[in-house]
């Protein structure tokens, strides 16, 4: 930290805290005895909290958002002199920067054409959802407006893509829900033993097989869209099985389902290319798009679609209802798009996408020779610089282990200096997976100092064998 805050600067700023903030995802009860931890500053991997105490960030802001890094001067410099230009307009007008990144954006997404901004995961995919809705009134007098979503994945936090929610954890006590929001299975192949029926090879396909036999039981002519994670991230770092996607956009062809892909995690680079669903050669119908669009230097969500779909909201000027009858307030900001341009500038000029395909790989390797330490590591798995490490009492039960267990780990990792994550936390006997996602531009050092934390602690917690 540069020493800007004095002590009693810092302390005025935690008593505020405690008095008027309420946190994300926090119980406040700890609040009272504990400091609520604030980050101050930040600066390529690592930030400090309001102590001065470093930490190296293994999440990229906590939820998989920093992709650049902190502290990049080039984007807060494109995004002050926009801001001085023309900061605001919304409605049906378009913006400079809007245009430049749509076509920076819309290049590195062959077979997809157009973009409509917003400003949140969330919000991008309730856009989704109202498109597949309106397509549904326009061509199929309303029945085919079902929305396919899967067990274990998440779209967001609004109660539509609650509805459209695989974590009951992060349901309970949210509903009732929205109609018209179907759930098919998970495709984690580690827990398998737990899908009636799931073969020993080629689980891949039979797992998509099972999406259509529900398009099959809903009756096809009721279902517009499935809506899937590329690899799913808060519900335990998901690689799909071989086969998979592949079979899963010939059942979309087949039923004329749209294809939804939320890329809200995935996209700008995470997995080692620009969107996770191109590791898998599938053409999908919509992207969604929000964290690492502008590694959060600025708030910007996009929805893009092929131009089909676009044309099915122009082609009849004569209907006046036929149009995307929506608007996001801060789409118009300009800040988003231009904050987005120079963030995948960076990526391409350092090169980013080979070193997350690099270090990704490194990593996933001293994670496995973890697991030949701790027997509690029962599965590592991921793509890029997203990676998870599954944890159970058991290899051949694969019961997993307590959720205090994994707070240990997390909270050991802390105190080393190391934000780690952990998912789908309090979900007994379903997954506990730790989770990491650093940075983009991660060097060897900094993966060594994670996984050096990781087996201090878990050491700590779980003994060694
Ligand atoms: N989709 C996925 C896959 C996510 O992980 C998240 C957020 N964690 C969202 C959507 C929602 O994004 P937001 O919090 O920006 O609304």
């Amino acid at each position: 930290m540069d020493g800007t805050f004095s002590e009693n600067d810092i302390s005025r700023v935690v008593e505020a805290d405690r008095a008027h903030i309420w946190h994300h995802l926090s119980q406040h009860k700890a609040y009272e005895t504990t400091d609520p931890r604030i980050i101050v500053e930040g600066k390529g991997m690592r930030v400090w909290d309001q102590k001065g105490k470093e930490h190296l960030d293994a999440v990229s802001g906590g939820v998989w958002t920093v992709n650049v890094g902190y502290g990049r001067e080039s984007i807060a410099n494109a995004v002050r002199d926009q801001l001085i230009k023309l900061n605001y307009f919304a409605g049906s007008a378009g913006s400079i920067p809007g245009s430049h990144f749509a076509e920076k954006l819309i290049d590195k997404m062959p077979g997809m054409s157009r973009l409509y901004y917003c400003n949140s995961g969330s919000e991008a995919n309730e856009k989704a959802f109202k498109m597949i809705r309106q397509i549904a009134h326009k061509r199929y007098g309303g029945k085919k407006h079902k929305i396919l979503y899967r067990d274990r994945d998440y779209h967001g936090t609004t109660i539509a893509c609650l509805s459209a929610g695989g974590q009951e954890e992060r349901n309970a006590q949210y509903g009732p829900f929205t109609d018209g929001f179907v759930r098919v299975p998970h495709c984690l192949e580690y827990r398998k033993f737990e899908q009636d029926g799931a073969p020993e090879d080629n689980y891949g396909v039979w797992a998509a097989d099972q999406i259509e036999k529900i398009i099959l039981a809903e009756g096809p002519d009721t279902v517009g869209g499935l809506c899937l994670e590329p690899v799913t991230a808060g519900g335990g770092v998901i690689t799909p099985p071989d086969g998979y996607w592949e079979r899963v956009q010939e059942i979309c062809r087949k039923y004329d389902v749209l294809l939804h892909i939320d890329e809200v995690v995935c996209g700008i680079g995470r997995t080692g290319e620009w969107f996770g669903y191109q590791h898998f050669g599938i053409q999908p119908d919509m992207v969604t798009m929000a964290k690492g669009v502008a590694s959060g230097y600025a708030a910007i969500a996009c929805l893009v679609t092929t131009e089909e779909v676009f044309n099915l909201f122009k082609d009849d000027a004569s209907d006046p209802l036929n149009y995307f009858r929506d608007i996001s307030t801060f789409g118009g900001c300009t800040a988003g798009p231009t904050a987005a341009i120079e963030n995948m500038a960076i990526i391409e000029r350092e090169n980013l996408l080979q070193n997350t395909r690099d270090m990704g790989q490194y990593m996933l390797e001293e994670l496995e020779e973890l697991s030949d330490k701790y027997d509690v590591i029962g599965q590592v798995r991921g793509k890029g610089l997203f990676l998870g490490a599954e944890l159970v009492q058991d290899r051949s039960t694969r019961v997993p282990v307590v959720e205090a267990q994994i707070q240990a780990v997390v909270a050991d990792c802390m105190a080393q200096g190391v934000i780690i994550g952990a998912t789908n936390r309090s979900v007994p006997g379903k997954n506990n997976t730790l989770c990491f996602s650093p940075a983009l531009i991660a060097k060897k050092d900094d993966i060594d100092q994670i996984i050096a934390a990781v087996d201090g602690a878990m050491g700590r917690v779980f003994g060694s064998k």
